[in-house]
C-alpha cells in the first residue's frame, strides 16, 4: 500500500502518523528538526511542548478543553496517552513533564512497524508522486515551504503573523447598556454590538491602556510587523489621547437607545461566527497580557461580566485563511491531495493543533482504505472545531482560535444558565460516541 505523507513531527504531525499508522495504513512522517532547526523548538523530539508545559484544563464536564480532551481519548490519541502517562501535579488542569511527554511519543513513532522516518526540510510542494499529504508544519513553517503553499493559495490565503482581538461570548454582554446598530445603520443595520463610553470613562480607559503590562517580543518576534489595520489597541493609545476616539472608537453615526448623554467613544463588537454567539472586540488587536485584558477591557460599560473566548494577541504564526482554501475534510480545495493540519491550519494550541491532527490522519487513512467516514458532529468538540475552520468563521477576518463552548450550538430547549456547560458536554459525549460507533471498522478502539 502507498504510504500517507505527513511534514512535520509536531503535536499534530505525531498523531496523525499515529493514527494513520493504527489503521494499518504505512506513513513516511518527515521531520525537519534537527537537520534545520526553528526559532522556538529546542530538541529534535517528536511532539516538542515549545512552551507551557499545560494541556489546559481536563475537567470534560464543564470546560471545553476537557471535553476536546476526553473525546481524544476516545479516539486513542497518543498525544493524550503519553500526556496522562506523565502527568505532573497541576490542580484541575492537565501538565506534563515535556521531556519524558516527547521522549513517549518519539518513542512509540519511531518503532512503530509501519512509520518511517525521514529527517530533513520537505522544501517546496510535496512531488507529485506523494498523493496523500497531511502538512502539519506549525506556526513556524519553513520559508520555503511557505512560499510554495502561498503561491497555490494566493497572497491574502496564508498569514504570516496573527492580531488577534479579544472574542467574547454574547450571552455574557449586558444589554441594558450595549446595543445592536451599525455606524449610520448600513447594511442591515444592526451588523454590530457598540458599548457606550462616557469622557471620564474613555479617558480613563486610555490610560489604564497605557499602564496595563504588556508581553515583551521574543528575539526573533521582534520583526513583527504592525500593519496600519492591525496595530495594537496600546499602541494607538501611545499616539495620543484623541487616537483611538478618531480610530476604532469613534462614535460617530450611532444613537444609544439607552441614553441620551454625551457619546465620547464606542467599543464595537463584531459577530465571530456563523452561530452568532462569539462576538470579537473591533480594532482591539493587544500585547497586553492576559490578566490585564480582562481586568481592564471588563472596565468597559457592558462588558463588566464578560466571558472571554479568546484573549487577544500579536504573534509570529504561519496559518491559512482555512475557511476559505480548505474543504470540509481538511483538503486543499486547489490541490486535494494535500491536507493540513495544526496550528497552520488556524486553530490555536497544543491540544487542539494535536486534535485536527488526528481528524487529518482518520481522514488521510480513510482515504487509503476507500472509505469516507462522516464529519465528526458540530455539537461534538472535534466537530466544533473543525467546523469553525472549515466555514464556521469568517473568511475575511479569520484569526486562530481556540476551541470553545461558543463553537457549539447553544442546549436545545430552556436550560439554566449555570447548567448550560454540564447539558453541552452530555449531547457531546453521546453524539461523539454515536459518531465513533458508525466509523466503524475505522474507529481504532482506544485500549
Ligand atoms: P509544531 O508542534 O510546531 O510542529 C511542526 C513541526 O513541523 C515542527 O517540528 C517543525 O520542525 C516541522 N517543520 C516545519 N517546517 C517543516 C518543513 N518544511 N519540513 C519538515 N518539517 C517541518 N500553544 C499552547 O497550547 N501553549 C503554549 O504555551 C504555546 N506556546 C507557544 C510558543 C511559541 C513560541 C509558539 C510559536 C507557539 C506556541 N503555542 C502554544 C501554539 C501551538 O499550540 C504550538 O506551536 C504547537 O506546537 C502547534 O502544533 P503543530 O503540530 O501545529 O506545530
Amino acid at each position: 500500500m502507498k504510504p500517507v505523507h505527513i511534514i512535520g513531527g509536531g503535536l499534530a504531525g505525531s498523531e496523525a502518523a499515529w493514527q494513520v499508522a493504527s489503521r494499518g495504513v504505512p506513513v513516511v512522517l518527515h521531520e525537519m528538526r534537527p537537520v534545520r532547526k526553528t526559532d522556538a523548538h529546542e530538541t529534535e523530539g517528536f511532539a516538542e511542548l515549545v512552551c507551557s508545559n499545560s494541556f489546559r484544563s481536563d475537567d470534560a464536564e464543564n470546560n471545553a478543553v476537557g471535553l476536546l480532551h476526553a473525546e481524544m481519548r476516545k479516539m486513542n490519541s497518543i498525544i493524550m496517552k503519553a500526556a496522562d502517562k506523565h502527568k505532573v501535579p497541576a490542580g484541575s488542569a492537565l501538565a506534563v513533564d515535556r521531556n519524558a511527554f516527547s521522549d513517549e511519543v518519539t518513542a512509540i513513532l519511531s518503532s512503530h512497524p509501519l512509520i518511517t522516518i525521514e529527517r530533513g526540510e520537505v522544501d517546496g510542494l510535496p512531488p507529485a508522486e506523494w498523493d496523500n499529504v497531511i502538512v502539519a508544519t506549525g506556526p513556524l513553517t519553513s520559508p520555503a515551504l511557505s512560499e510554495a503553499v502561498l503561491k497555490l493559495t494566493g497572497e491574502d490565503s496564508l498569514a504570516f503573523f496573527d492580531a488577534i482581538a479579544p472574542i467574547v461570548y454574547k450571552e455574557s454582554i449586558d444589554f441594558s447598556k450595549a446595543w445592536y446598530q451599525s455606524r449610520y445603520d448600513k447594511g442591515d443595520g444592526a451588523d454590530y454590538i457598540n458599548l457606550p463610553m462616557s469622557r471620564e470613562q474613555y479617558q480613563a480607559f486610555v490610560q489604564a491602556l497605557l499602564d496595563g503590562d504588556k508581553t515583551d517580543f521574543k528575539e526573533w518576534e521582534k520583526d513583527t510587523p504592525y500593519f496600519e489595520g492591525c496595530m495594537p489597541i496600546e499602541v494607538m493609545a501611545e499616539r495620543g489621547p484623541q487616537t483611538l476616539k478618531f480610530g476604532p472608537m469613534k462614535p460617530v453615526g450611532l444613537k444609544n437607545p439607552h441614553s441620551d448623554d454625551w457619546l465620547e467613544a464606542v467599543v464595537q463588537l463584531r459577530q465571530d461566527n456563523k452561530l452568532g454567539t462569539l462576538y470579537n472586540m473591533v480594532g482591539f488587536q493587544t500585547k497586553l497580557k492576559y490578566g490585564e485584558q480582562t481586568r481592564i477591557f471588563r472596565t468597559i460599560p457592558g462588558l463588566e461580566n464578560a466571558e472571554f473566548a479568546r484573549l487577544g494577541g500579536l504573534h509570529r504564526n504561519t496559518f491559512i485563511n482555512s475557511p476559505k482554501v480548505l474543504d470540509g475534510r481538511l483538503r486543499l480545495k486547489a490541490d486535494p491531495r494535500l491536507r493540513f493540519a495544526g496550528q497552520v491550519t488556524g486553530v490555536e494550541g497544543y491540544v487542539e493543533s494535536a486534535a485536527v491532527g488526528l481528524i487529518a490522519g482518520l481522514f488521510a487513512a480513510a482515504d487509503r482504505l476507500g472509505h469516507e467516514p462522516a464529519i465528526p458532529p458540530a455539537t461534538t468538540a472535534f466537530g466544533a472545531l473543525i467546523g469553525h475552520i472549515t466555514g464556521g468563521a469568517d473568511e475575511k477576518t479569520f484569526q486562530p482560535m481556540n476551541v470553545n463552548f461558543g463553537l457549539m450550538p447553544p442546549p436545545e430547549g430552556r436550560v439554566r444558565k449555570n447548567e448550560r456547560k454540564q447539558a453541552i458536554t452530555r449531547r457531546a459525549n453521546a453524539d461523539i460516541d454515536q459518531w465513533i460507533a458508525e466509523l466503524g471498522g475505522l474507529s481504532v478502539a482506544a485500549e
